[in-house]
């Protein structure tokens, strides 16, 4: 999305929220259930549309759970997409089909969260962020989306530029929803338990989820899991044993160690992954028009902190580190040095996809999280 006026992006859509009297999230998972710890008290929720069946007519936390068809949305009432960037494509494309408009009807997760907490309170709350302490994996995953396969070599940060980067991070952000640490595999990394220890210890009140995803196929030492038990940290264990059935054994002694250390964890069952397709994929004759759209009709809505910097896009920061997408210009990042407590509005627009060309270089190489593109891949399958 390119910036047309910085500062002012969101005045049409706050002006919006503030209309409704009421909401319903549109996805019942852990996007809802994030949502919900931080909305609860703030705004009135009538409850959750899901098209899970299995999830319609039960209460979730309290809150009916509606089928969408069955859903009369008043003008006063609007719908949040409480969904991840994949899962949203399709529910996106059935509120259009609706009828429904973004920014009127239905809004973003991500953009909610900001634009609500910045023109409402003056705050930062930024919906997630990935932090990459080493790209370091044991698996090699075909449709990796760090890009590792084509990488020539893994890159391994220090300690204290990951320490400098999490304190000019929470200089500037006030809190987070999500903040992601993953990798690589970062159980392979020496200071991961470190920086999950600084993280929780520093800004623990400033982040609603500290999250740690490992692939499921390393067995952390009792060290390790002992830290881990005393922070307030949830781990993602992706559950790709159907791909990598080498590792069952590792899964499980995992999983009987978490719950031994009574540590918080979910374990993910992959359905697919999206083939983002950097090698069959050559946008570099759109035109700049045409390329500004491809980035705004990309649903992704990740961006990676590195070396005092706000990638525009993570998986343009992941290719530009694993060498396929030549150089970033500076205008794909935004450096938390330049920030100043009037350039709030500008931070959080930057966040939320604005840049002042509007696309990244590696838009050009890349499928993106769009209906028509995506191109649906078995998890982890290995090269
Ligand atoms: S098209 Fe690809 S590089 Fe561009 S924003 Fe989407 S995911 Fe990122």
């Amino acid at each position: 999305m390119k910036w047309k006026t910085e500062g002012h992006e969101f005045d049409k859509m706050y002006h919006e929220i503030e209309r409704k009297h009421a909401f319903f999230l549109f996805g019942a998972g852990d996007y809802g259930h994030q949502f919900l710890n931080v909305f609860r008290d703030r705004i009135k929720i009538k409850g959750y549309i899901d098209n899970d069946k299995e999830k319609q007519g039960e209460p979730i936390e309290g809150y009916p759970c509606y089928d969408l068809e069955k859903v009369k949305l008043l003008d006063s009432e609007g719908i949040i997409v409480t969904m991840s960037q994949i899962a949203r494509v399709q529910p996106l494309k059935q509120l259009r089909e609706k009828g429904y408009r973004k920014n009127k009807d239905f809004f973003i997760i991500e953009e909610f969260l900001s634009v609500y907490f910045v023109y409402k309170y003056n705050k930062v709350y930024f919906s997630s962020i990935s932090f990459l302490p080493s790209t370091v994996c044991n698996l090699k995953c075909r449709y990796c989306l760090n890009f590792n396969p084509f990488a020539k070599e893994y890159y391994i940060r220090k300690w204290d530029d990951l320490k400098a980067d999490v304190d000019l991070f929470f200089s500037c952000v006030d809190y987070i929803m999500l903040f992601h640490v993953s990798g690589g595999e970062p159980l392979l990394y020496k200071h991961t338990v470190k920086l999950i220890e600084y993280l929780d210890e520093y800004y623990g009140n400033r982040i609603t989820t500290l999250r740690l995803v490992t692939n499921g196929t390393i067995v952390p030492t009792e060290d390790v899991l002992e830290r881990l038990s005393r922070c307030n940290v949830q781990i993602t264990v992706d559950d790709y044993r159907k791909a990598v059935p080498q590792y069952d054994d590792q899964f499980d002694i995992l999983i009987k160690n978490l719950n031994k250390y009574k540590i918080d964890y979910y374990v993910n069952k992959v359905d697919s992954w999206i083939d983002l397709a950097p090698e069959k994929t050559d946008y570099s004759n759109l035109t700049e028009n045409e390329l500004i759209l491809h980035r705004s009709r990309c649903n992704q809505s990740w961006q990676e902190l590195r070396d005092g910097k706000l990638y525009n896009c993570n998986y343009a920061a992941y290719a530009a580190v694993a060498g396929i997408a030549g150089e970033q210009d500076s205008e794909e990042v935004f450096k938390l040095t330049d920030f100043s407590k009037e350039k709030k509005k500008e931070l959080v627009e930057f966040r939320l996809g604005y840049s002042k060309k509007g696309y990244t270089n590696f838009c050009k190489k890349c499928r993106g999280f769009t209906s028509e593109n995506n191109e649906k891949v078995e998890p982890a399958l290995q090269i």
